[in-house]
């Protein structure tokens, strides 16, 4: 009778009400998280095309829960976007990811920027102060901005981009071809890099249209001056693709998966010692 109790009362609880429970228990969660310090990065390579050479590593955020484990970003970054803590996640994990890469010297970083902080009107100066307080060098490190933050950039969004670019820092446009920003809307900001969604090399070799949007994509940018960068490279084919096309960088599985700090930094070494 009592199983039987629990399961009418669920028919009458809607499934809406208990997702916002359990986004409400996450956030509350995620809060207490970033006090105690249990949001960690891990560092992926970013590599030359042609010569395999590591260029940079983008910085990733893990949740190390002390009983759930190892929390992936897509559990907790939207949860976090429904909410201010985005903005103390993010400036988070860029001071994290600045003071940690003095172990990764000579190579960019690239750090993840939700969106939403674009229109954070302090978030600029937020950088500049965690730039300035771990003497970190603004030419070294690179924010990642997804397609939809170009797209609905108010002026104030703008003016932060043209900011941040102003003292050197780079900005790379993430998960391109997922929205629907195309390289007209990339020339009227002071992007740097395209990074092509990995949806589209995992079609490379597999479906012709993705190549031909790649190669498209390649040509394009290469003569607006932009850094071609693939994500989700995980085979020889989806590279040779990539270096017949002209793509200057790639990132994924093939070269190496996230890694943490000191890992990361030993790959680094072996590199400059070859
Ligand atoms: P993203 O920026 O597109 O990051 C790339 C994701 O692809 C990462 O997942 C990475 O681990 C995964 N990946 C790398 N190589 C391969 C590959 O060869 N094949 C496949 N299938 N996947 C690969 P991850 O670490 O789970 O991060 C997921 C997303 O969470 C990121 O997507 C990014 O949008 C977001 N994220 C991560 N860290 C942060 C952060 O600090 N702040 C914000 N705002 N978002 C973050
Ligand atoms: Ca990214
Ligand atoms: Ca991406
Ligand atoms: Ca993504």
């Amino acid at each position: 009778a009592k199983s039987e109790g629990r399961g009418t009362y669920r028919l009458f609880e809607p499934h809406f009400e208990r997702e916002r429970l359990e986004r409400r228990r996450t956030e509350v969660e995620l809060a207490a998280a970033l006090d105690r310090g249990e949001l960690n990065l891990v560092f992926q390579p970013q590599v030359d095309v042609e010569s395999e050479r590591i260029v940079g590593f983008e910085a990733l955020v893990r949740w190390d829960h002390p009983t759930r484990g190892r929390i992936l970003p897509g559990a907790f970054i939207p949860v976090a976007e429904g909410s201010r803590l985005i903005n103390r996640l993010d400036a988070y994990v860029l001071r994290s990811a600045c003071e940690q890469a003095k172990e990764l010297p000579g190579v960019t970083i690239s750090v993840n920027m939700s969106p939403l902080n674009l229109r954070h009107a302090g978030m600029v100066d937020n950088i500049i102060a965690t730039l300035r307080q771990t003497d970190f060098d603004p030419r070294r490190l690179e924010i990642e901005i997804t397609e939809s933050a170009i797209l609905d950039a108010s002026a104030e969004g703008q003016d932060a981009l043209a900011r941040l670019r102003g003292l050197g820092v780079r900005l790379a446009l993430d998960d391109f071809g997922t929205g629907h920003a195309s390289l007209v809307h990339v020339r009227r900001f002071p992007i740097t890099k395209i990074k092509i969604d990995k949806s589209f090399i995992l079609n490379l070799g597999v479906q012709r249209d993705a190549a031909s949007i790649v190669e498209y994509v390649v040509r394009l940018g290469r003569s607006l001056g932009i850094t071609l960068t693939a994500e989700g490279v995980e085979t020889r084919e989806q590279l040779r693709f990539l270096r017949a096309f002209g793509a200057h960088q790639a990132q994924g599985y093939l070269f190496s998966p996230p890694l943490p700090l000191q890992a990361a930094a030993a790959l680094l070494k072996r590199q400059a010692e070859a």
